[in-house]
C-alpha cells in the first residue's frame, strides 16, 4: 500500500539524538512519493526566486537558491546511499525511474532564463555588491555553473541539451546496474582441491563467500576486487586464474542485456554533442576548462611524462617475472593473469616478504583506530562509537568531536563486501556542512568492500586495503572538517583533480613508522610489526610500481582520447579501445585497470569522464604536500597541519585550487616528489637521453 505523505518518514525532520534518517521505518516504496513531493517543492521555491519582482540581490537570489531544495537533498542523499551500498531490485527500479526525473529537474534549474538573468546581472555588478570573499566565490561558481549548463544559449540548443542530459542520466544508471549484474552473476565455485597456493585468510574469505551464496562447504571466488585480486595473487592454478581474470575484465562486455558497449558509444556521442552546443571543440576541452588542469594539453604533458618513464620501468619488471617463470621450468610467455601471481613470488624472493606475513598485522579494527589517531594528531579530532540504527547491520557510527569537545560530525563506516553493494570504495554523505541555516554539521560515510571472514575470525586487510581505508577516510575528513557558510562550496565540492588531494595525501600517514608500530599488531600474538619486517615492507614501496602506473595511466590516456573525439557517431568501442592501447604501446602483459565496458568512473554517473587523470594530478599535489611535513622532520608537524586544515581540509571550494595549494605550500607543486614516490626517477636518464 503506498504511504501517504503524512506517514512518509523521508519527508519528516531527522529527529533523534543523532539526527539520522529513520532507517528503521524507511521502505523502498516511500521513495517515489517523497521524490515527487520534494521535487515539486523545490520547483516552487525556484519559481519564487526567478519571478521575484524585486531587483536581484545576493540575498534574494544566491542565498535563496542555497536555502532551497532541502527536502530533495534529504530524500536523494538517503536514496543514493542505499542505491550504492545496499541496493535491491526495488531500489534499482526506482533508480532507473528517478535518474531521468532528476536530470529533468536540474535542466529546469540550470536552463531557467529568468533565474540566469538575475545571476548574470549580479555577476556583472559583483564589484559593487560589497560581498565578502566567500560570497564572491559562491556567486562566481553559480554564474560559471549556469553558463556551463547552457543557461545563456538560445531555446533550441537548450531543448537539445535538456534531452541529452536526461538520456545521459538514464544510460549512466543502466551502465552501473549492468556492471553490478555481471559481477553478481559470476561465481567461481571451487573444491578444497582447487585451492593450491591460497593462504588461510583467502580460504576463509572464499568459504564465507560460498556460505553467503548458498554453496555451503565449498569455496567461492567473486568479481569483487578483494576476492578476485587475492585469488590472482596466490592461486597456483593457472587455468583457474585465467578463468577468473577473463570474467573480471569482461564485465559489461558479455553480450545480451547487460552489455555496455552500445551504452558507452551513445554516452560518448552525447557528451561530444553537448560540448559542441556549449561552444567547445570536444568534451575534454569542455570538461577541463573548469578544472585545476584547465586544458587537455596540461593533462597530456603530465601523463606523457609519467607514461614514458613507466614503460621503461615496467619492461624491467616484466623481464624479471619472465625469468622467474623460466627458472620454474615454465614454458610459456607471461600473460595478464600471471602478473600478480609471479609478482607476489618475486616480492617474497627479493624482499623475503609475502602478503601472508604482512596481512595478520593489518586488522581492520586496528586500521580504523590508526586512521582515527592520525586525525587526532593532525587535527585534534576524537572518535567515539555510538549506537545507531543504520541501513545495514554491518554499518556503524562514531561521534566526532574536536579538541574543545565540540561536535564536528557523525562518521559512518560500512566496510564489508556484500552482494547488495556496488564494487569499489567511496565516501559519501547524508548531510553536508554549512552555516547558512544554523551550525549544520555533516554526516559522512565511508563505504568499502573488504572481504568478511566467517564470524569470529578477525578481519584482516591487505596493505592495499589498508591504504584504501586511509584514502576514503581522507575524503571523509574533507567532508567532516568543512568550515564554510554556503553549501555549494562545502567539503568535497571542489574540482575533481583537486578532490583526491585530501584522500591520497592521507594515505601517506599509513606508512609513517610510528603509526605502523602502534597499530600494525599481529592478530594472533598482538605483537607489533617487527622492525625488520617494517623495513622490508617500506623497501617494497616502489616494487611493481611500473605495473601499477601503467595499469592506471593507460586508463587516463584512453579516457582523455575517447573524450577528445570531436564527433563520436558510430563509435565502435571495442575497436577504439584496441587501437588506442596500441597507439600508446600498452605492454600486452597488462590490461587496463578499468576497461571501457565497466569503467564506472566514466560512465556510471560520469563524474570522472575526461577526468580519470585526476588521481595522478592530485598525486603530484599529495606527494609534494607530504614532503612539506617531511621537510620539518615531523610527520605531524603542528604548523604544517594547521595550514593544511585551514587551506585544504576545512576550506571546501572557497578558493581556486591553485590558490589554495599555494596558500598551504607557499608555491605550486613540482612533479619530483611523485616520480620519487613511484620509483620513476631512475628512469630519468634513460628516458631523457636523445630527447630534444
Ligand atoms: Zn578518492
Amino acid at each position: 500500500m503506498p504511504s501517504t505523505e503524512m506517514q512518509n518518514p523521508l519527508l519528516a525532520e531527522w529527529a533523534g539524538a543523532l539526527e539520522l534518517p529513520p532507517f528503521e521505518v524507511i521502505k523502498p516504496d516511500h521513495f517515489r512519493p517523497a521524490f515527487d513531493r520534494a521535487l515539486a517543492d523545490h520547483r516552487a521555491e525556484i519559481d519564487i526566486i526567478a519571478e521575484n519582482p524585486a531587483p536581484a540581490d545576493f540575498e534574494n537570489t544566491i542565498a535563496a537558491l542555497e536555502r532551497s531544495g532541502r527536502a530533495l537533498e534529504h530524500v536523494a542523499s538517503v536514496f543514493f546511499v542505499l542505491a550504492g551500498a545496499d541496493t535491491s531490485d526495488e531500489i534499482e527500479a526506482i533508480e532507473r525511474d528517478i535518474s531521468p526525473l532528476l536530470a529533468r529537474h536540474n535542466n529546469a534549474l540550470y536552463l531557467n532564463r529568468a533565474l540566469y538573468s538575475r545571476i548574470d546581472d549580479l555577476f556583472d555588478r559583483r564589484d559593487t555588491l560589497s560581498l565578502d570573499a566567500e560570497q564572491a566565490r559562491v556567486l562566481e561558481r553559480y554564474h560559471t555553473r549556469f553558463v556551463r549548463s547552457g543557461a545563456a544559449l538560445e531555446r533550441k540548443a537548450q531543448d537539445r541539451l535538456a534531452t541529452i542530459n536526461e538520456r545521459l542520466a538514464s544510460v549512466g544508471t543502466q551502465f552501473g546496474q549492468n556492471v553490478l549484474s555481471d559481477e553478481k552473476s559470476f561465481v567461481m565455485v571451487l573444491e578444497e582441491s582447487d585451492l593450491a597456493g591460497l593462504p588461510n585468510f583467502a580460504r576463509a574469505a572464499a568459504q564465507a563467500a560460498a556460505e553467503e551464496r548458498g554453496h555451503s562447504g565449498k569455496y567461492v571466488i567473486t568479481l569483487a576486487r578483494s576476492s578476485v585480486e587475492t585469488f590472482l595473487q596466490f592461486s597456483a592454478r593457472r587455468d583457474l586464474r585465467e578463468k577468473a581474470f577473463q570474467a573480471w575484465i569482461a564485465r559489461g562486455e558479455n553480450g545480451g542485456a547487460t552489455d555496455n558497449r552500445g551504452l558507452v558509444a551513445e554516452m560518448v556521442a552525447l557528451r561530444a554533442e553537448r560540448a559542441r552546443l556549449l561552444g567547445f571543440a570536444n568534451f575534454a576541452d569542455y570538461r577541463l576548462d573548469d578544472q585545476m588542469a584547465k586544458t587537455p594539453q596540461a593533462v597530456r604533458e603530465l601523463l606523457d611524462e609519467v607514461w614514458g618513464r613507466a614503460l621503461t620501468k615496467v619492461a624491467v619488471e616484466r623481464d624479471a617475472l619472465q625469468a622467474m617463470i623460466a627458472e620454474e621450468g615454465g614454458n610459456f610467455a607471461l600473460a595478464p593473469h600471471d602478473w600478480r601471481y609471479y609478482t607476489e613470488k618475486l616480492r617474497k624472493a627479493r624482499y623475503d616478504l609475502d602478503e601472508t606475513e604482512i596481512k595478520p598485522h593489518f586488522k581492520l579494527e586496528n586500521m580504523i583506530e590508526a586512521a582515527f589517531e592520525t586525525a587526532h594528531r593532525l587535527f585534534g579530532l576524537s572518535f567515539d562509537r555510538v549506537d545507531a540504527v543504520l541501513y545495514h547491520p554491518d554499518a556503524r557510527a562514531w561521534n566526532v568531536t574536536d579538541a574543545q569537545g565540540r561536535h564536528v560530525a557523525l562518521f559512518i563506516g560500512d566496510y564489508f563486501a556484500r552482494p547488495s553493494k556496488h564494487s569499489g570504495a567511496w565516501m559519501t554523505s547524508l548531510r553536508d556542512q554549512e552555516k547558512l541555516t544554523g551550525n549544520v554539521r555533516p554526516i559522512v560515510l565511508n563505504i568499502c568492500n573488504f572481504s568478511k571472514p566467517a564470524s569470529g575470525e578477525p578481519v584482516l586487510l591487505s596493505f592495499d586495503d589498508a591504504r584504501t581505508l586511509f584514502h576514503e577516510f581522507g575524503h571523509a575528513l574533507h567532508g567532516m572538517l568543512s568550515d564554510v557558510t554556503y553549501p555549494l562550496i562545502a567539503g568535497t565540492a571542489v574540482p575533481s583533480d583537486f578532490v583526491e588531494l585530501p584522500s591520497q595525501l592521507y594515505e601517506h600517514w599509513l606508512e609513517v613508522p610510528e603509526i605502523l608500530q602502534k597499530y600494525a599488531l599481529h592478530a594472533g600474538t598482538g605483537e607489533p610489526l617487527p622492525k625488520a619486517l617494517l623495513d622490508r615492507l617500506l623497501a617494497t614501496r616502489t616494487f611493481n610500481q611500473g605495473f601499477t602506473t601503467i595499469e592506471y595511466t593507460a586508463c587516463a590516456l584512453v579516457d582523455l582520447d575517447l573524450h577528445s573525439l570531436p564527433d563520436a557517431a558510430a563509435l565502435d568501442v571495442a575497436a577504439f579501445e584496441r587501437q588506442d592501447i596500441e597507439r600508446i604501446a600498452m605492454p600486452p602483459e597488462i590490461v587496463m585497470r578499468h576497461r571501457l565496458p565497466h569503467f564506472q568512473h566514466l560512465f556510471s554517473g560520469g563524474s570522472y569522464a575526461a577526468g580519470y587523470y585526476s588521481y595522478m594530478w592530485s598525486e603530484v599535489l599529495d606527494a609534494d604536500a607530504f614532503a612539506a611535513f617531511e621537510e620539518t622532520g615531523n610527520a605531524f608537524d603542528p604548523a604544517t597541519a594547521k595550514r593544511l586544515r585551514d587551506y585544504v581540509y576545512s576550506a571546501g571550494n572557497r578558493r581556486d585550487p591553485a590558490d589554495a595549494y599555494k596558500a598551504f605550500r607557499g608555491r605550486l607543486p613540482t612533479i619530483d616528489a611523485l616520480l620519487k614516490k613511484r620509483g620513476l626517477v631512475d628512469a630519468t636518464a634513460s628516458s631523457r637521453q636523445g630527447a630534444p
